[in-house]
């Protein structure tokens, strides 16, 4: 589902991805973890082309993000393409991003109505199943400022579901939160691992990993150091780098 080769990326001289070579299989929660600074968040908006890599490829069910091969070349899409790309990919920020002037219901339907046209009593009826799915049926008409931080995040999964996404992509969802407010928001995540759904989450949650994650990534100074099953990343990892990490967040 997702194929990352050879990715690198710069920020004037600051080399923050240093070759990533990443697969991820339709169905699976691939978890990262690492160090502050370490380059996830840039790995995750490279896949969404929020960031351009200097060098590699990303593609998402077999399209290439960004570009357009031909021949041997890459030619960049044009901004319409792109975005039509990044409809098919959702995005779980850590401090939510809601429309605070819109309720609940309207940042739901935001985007399949303006993004795809969607009708609006389809996209509505298709919102409430996604506030229902999420626990929040009954704050359909409240904004953002009067729901918990918990809830906010709920509301911000529904609304990355709204557009039916091939892929969830998760930074930090929980990090925001407090920690009584973090269960609520991980079960729901939880259930969609369940029901087969494509993510790669980011988190410092290590229970949760052990847990959901089919495979986990430990990425330290812009290079993946290890990947594996939870069992052997978490459990027995092979790299030093790993093992002095999990020691400092378990
Ligand atoms: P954290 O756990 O703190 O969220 P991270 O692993 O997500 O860290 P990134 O946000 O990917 O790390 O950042 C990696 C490095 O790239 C950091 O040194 C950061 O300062 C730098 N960086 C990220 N975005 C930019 C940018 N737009 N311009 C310049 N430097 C950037
Ligand atoms: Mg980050």
């Amino acid at each position: 589902m997702v194929d990352i080769r050879s990715v690198h990326k710069s920020f004037g001289s600051l080399e923050v991805l240093k070759g990533i070579d990443l697969e991820v299989r339709t169905g699976e929660v691939t978890v990262v973890l690492g160090p502050s600074g370490s380059g996830k968040s840039t790995l995750l908006r490279a896949i969404n082309h929020l960031e351009k890599v200097d060098h590699g490829a990303i593609s998402v069910d077999g399209a290439l993000i960004g570009y357009r091969r031909s021949g041997d070349r890459l030619y960049e899409l044009p901004e319409r393409e792109v975005l039509r790309q990044r409809t098919r990919i959702g995005f779980v920020f850590q401090n939510f991003n809601l429309f605070p002037h819109l309720t609940v219901l309207e940042n739901v339907i935001e985007a399949p109505v303006s993004a795809l046209k969607r009708p609006r009593k389809e996209a509505v009826e298709s919102a409430r199943r996604l506030l229902e799915r999420v626990g929040l049926a009954d704050k359909a008409d409240a904004y953002p400022r009067q729901l918990s931080g918990g809830q906010q995040q709920r509301v911000a999964i529904a609304r990355a579901l709204a557009l039916e996404p091939k892929l969830l992509l998760f930074d930090e969802p929980t990090s925001a939160l407090d920690p009584e407010l973090v269960g609520e928001v991980l079960d729901v995540i939880r259930d969609l691992a369940s029901q087969g759904t494509t993510m790669i989450v980011v988190t410092h949650e290590i229970a949760f990993a052990r847990e959901v994650a089919d495979t986990v990534v430990f990425m330290a100074d812009g290079r993946i150091v290890e990947a594996g099953p939870p069992g052997e990343v978490l459990g027995a990892p092979r790299e030093e780098r790993t093992r002095a990490f999990l020691a400092k967040v378990l």
